[in-house]
Parts: C-alpha cells; structure tokens; sequence
C-alpha cells in the first residue's frame, strides 16, 4: 500500500513535467506538496479515483497577454502579462500580481499553485490565483508606472470581478499600482467594484492592517511555532531579508516581541547593524523615498554593508526570516544557519528555500514554519478587505490585527494537528501541505468532475 501510492504520485508527476517541460519553479512546486501526501493517498483511494492530484496542479484558465506602453522619452516597449486562475473551488480566484523582470509563466504558475493551499489554510472561502508581468518597475517614473499599470489593465479587467479574480500586490506592486489599477478597471467597467482588488490605500476602500498583514503574520506563525519548544521572540537575534511590505513589518513585530533584528537587504546588498536596524529608517528609505538600502548607512554609521546578498545567511541568529523572493537560500546557505546554530527559520516570502535547504534545516532539528502558512496573513488580511468591501464597512486596526492573530494561531494549530495525526508530529510542511490539500480536494469532489 505504502510502495504503491509513492509510485502513484511518482508517476503523476512524471506526467505533469512532460506536460511543463522546463517549468522549474513550478515543478519544485508540486513537488513538495506532493512529496507529502504520501499518507493521505494511503488513506483516500478516492483521490485517486476523482483524479484529484492531476486536476488540482493543472490550471482552470492561464492567460498571457501583450502590454503595450510609452516612456517618458516616447520609446515603446512590450512586456507580457500574466493570470493564472489555479483553482476556484473554494472562492473567486485569489493573488497577488507580481512585476518583476524574472516573472515567466512558470514563476506565475508555481506562485499560483502555493496560493491554492495557502488560501484555504486560512479559512476564509478563497481559491488561487496569481499574475503579474515581466515588467522592471526599478528606475521608472510615477508617470511610467501609471501609464504600464493602465495598460496592463486594459487587458486584464475583462478576465477579473469582485466574484470572479481578485488581484492583489506582491513583489513591485504596491497600493500606488494598486490605484492606478482600480482607476483604469473602474473607467472600462463603469461602476465602482471596491472588491475587485485588494491592497488598495485604506483612504479609498483599502483594509487597516492589509500592509503589515504578511510580516506581523509570519511573526504571530512563528511565535506560536517558538512557544511549542518554550522559545520566543524575545531577547533573540533575528536575520530579516528583502526590506519590502514584507520584510519591513517582520522587523517591525519582530523588535515589538523583544528581538533584535541585526540585518536586512534589498536587491543589491544588505545592511548588518549589530545595535539592531532601526526599522523607522528603512521604512522610510524604501517606501517613502524608494532608495537603496545602502544609504541606510548614512544615518548608522556603525552598520556595515555586503554586496553578496547570500552573505547574509552567515549572521550568527537565533531566527531567521526569509522575505525577499523565491530559492533565496540554497543549502550553502542553510548549512551556515546550522553550523551558527539557527534555532528556526520562518518563509515570509513564497519557497525562499530551495528543496536542498530544506532537507538541511529540517535534518538538522531547525524548527521551520513553511511559507504556504506562514505568510498567509497577508491574503488573510486580503479576504477581510473583501469582506469590508461588501459590507460598505471598515474595521478598526484593532480588530482586524486581532482577526489576524487569530487566524495565524488556528493555522499553526491545524498544521501542527495534522502533522501529528499523519505520523509526523513538529513536522509543518507536512502538516500545511496536507490540511490545505485536504480542504481543497474535498470541496471539490462535492462539487462534481470539472
Ligand atoms: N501576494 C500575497 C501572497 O503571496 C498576497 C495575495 C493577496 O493578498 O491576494 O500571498
């Protein structure tokens, strides 16, 4: 029984990499959430009778599509934009859009796919979905991101709707982006739909707290994860990377829980601050002035800067956070955290862990919190504002921060039970891949072959 549902998935994804011949990312993907299911196919020959694992890793709609647009010299420049709608058993379709010149259609489907597990983790009636564009925003003016953002939404507003796709931000689209994009979807629509996006400024129909959902929420997962081993937060030293919506509110919960958070980075470099980063400053260098992370320097002169941005995973710390992007620590990476004696590492980003990494830290008794759970604040947060948004109501930051911290403990709760009640207790990669996949897979043999 064992042997053969391992060759029944074995064979499955066989299948699914000649269908993706060279999807990388999105195969890495699958792969570890199939990897794990191994128990639940021991248990549930009726996944393999509905054919669950082939239809649940293939997209219900992908869409590419040709964006058009002008700088401020008047060149004219193409870029390919994406959607990919992955499964809408649970809720519209839900995701970020992503602007990033590495953005292919296997980044997008990987993205997609994670979303799936990580929405229905949270609870709250979302499928998944996830876009975005191969375009670079780094050095182009307020003009030339609202005139690529209009365009971009030209096209995709016919495929999106309060109940159909609801996009948000992720890497290089942040609630500027977001306004331009309701702008241009509430001109071709003629009718104001506040729940068609969210992530939007909460002047203008946006959710308190939707900023710092992600980092508060990845630092509420791991505290959780910490308190089961009677650790915490407080008094430990705490590796953050990236210094963007993510990053900068993981430091910000990370330092109000008693850490000291001693280095960050951005695309180019990181900052080490052994006094602790001054998370105010960065915030402001990066979001309000959008400058590099090395002028953080000018106003602490005791840190010191690093252009080999993996460097920074050779920090002695206690914690470490990933929040940059995908396959940001390789094993190299991972053996120094265990060789400096890294007590945990929680993904704050989506897969900052290449599978190799993974196996090292958990071979190596690094307690991890997985992305798919441990950043789903943010879209928990993101199916808040919808909520708000169809009632014509605003929470207060107060009771949308206490919804969050509620869903993050309910989440750690149902990973770590699941992971325990499949024969691998501690374990939450199992743990979250199961629960999320089990919730979906139901839900959608209730629903009938489609
Ligand atoms: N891009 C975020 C994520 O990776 C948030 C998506 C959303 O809020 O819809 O989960």
């Amino acid at each position: 029984e064992k042997h053969s549902s391992s060759e029944y998935i074995k064979a499955i994804h066989k299948k699914l990499e000649e269908r993706n011949p060279g999807e990388a990312e999105f195969l890495q993907a699958t792969w570890e959430v199939f990897e794990s299911l191994q128990p639940v196919f021991e248990q549930h020959p009726e996944y393999v009778e509905q054919g669950i694992l082939e239809r649940i890793s293939e997209p219900e709609r992908l869409i590419a599509f040709r964006v058009t647009w002008e700088d401020d010299s008047g060149n004219v420049h193409i870029n390919r934009g994406y959607r990919v709608q992955f499964n809408s058993t649970l809720g519209p379709f839900k995701g970020g859009l992503r602007f990033h010149p590495s953005l292919t259609a296997s980044v997008v489907k990987f993205l997609g796919f994670e979303q799936i597990f990580k929405n229905a983790l949270t609870g709250l009636p979302i499928g998944g979905g996830k876009g975005g564009a191969d375009f670079d925003p780094k050095g182009k003016s307020d003009r030339e991101i609202m005139r690529f953002c209009q365009s971009f939404m030209t096209e995709l507003t016919r495929h999106i709707g309060p109940d159909i796709d609801v996009p948000a931000g992720d890497i290089g689209v942040g609630k500027r982006e977001i306004g331009y994009m309701v702008g241009q979807y509430k001109r071709l629509r003629n009718a104001s739909e506040a729940g068609v996006f969210t992530g939007k400024n909460p002047d203008n129909g946006g959710s308190l707290i939707r900023k710092e959902a992600t980092g508060y929420g990845t630092v509420y997962f791991v505290e959780e994860m910490l308190k089961d081993r009677n650790l915490s937060f407080k008094g430990s030293k705490v590796i953050v990377s990236g210094s963007g919506n993510v990053s900068i509110y993981a430091m910000e919960k990370a330092a109000e829980f008693g850490a000291t958070v001693v280095a960050c980075s951005d695309s180019e470099g990181y900052i080490y601050d052994p006094d602790g980063i001054n998370v105010e400053t960065v915030r402001q260098l990066k979001e309000v002035e959008r400058k590099r992370i090395y002028h953080y320097l000018e106003s602490h002169p005791n840190a010191q800067y690093g252009t080999n941005r993996s460097d920074i995973w050779k920090i002695p710390c206690d914690i470490a956070l990933p929040c940059a992007t995908q396959n940001e620590i390789d094993r190299e990476s991972a053996l120094a955290l265990v060789e400096n004696r890294a007590k945990a590492v929680g993904e704050g980003a989506n897969m900052p862990c290449t599978e190799e990494a993974v196996r090292v830290l958990v071979n190596n008794r690094v307690l991890f919190a997985p992305a798919k759970a441990a950043n789903a604040g943010g879209v928990a947060v993101s199916a808040m504002e919808m909520s708000q948004n169809s009632m014509r109501y605003s929470w207060t930051a107060e009771e949308v921060d206490e919804k969050l911290l509620q869903v993050m403990k309910n989440i750690y709760k149902t990973c770590s039970d699941t992971a325990s009640q499949y024969g691998a207790p501690g374990n939450l990669i199992i743990g979250a891949n199961i629960a999320g996949f089990k919730k979906v897979a139901d839900a959608m043999i209730s629903h009938g072959l489609n």
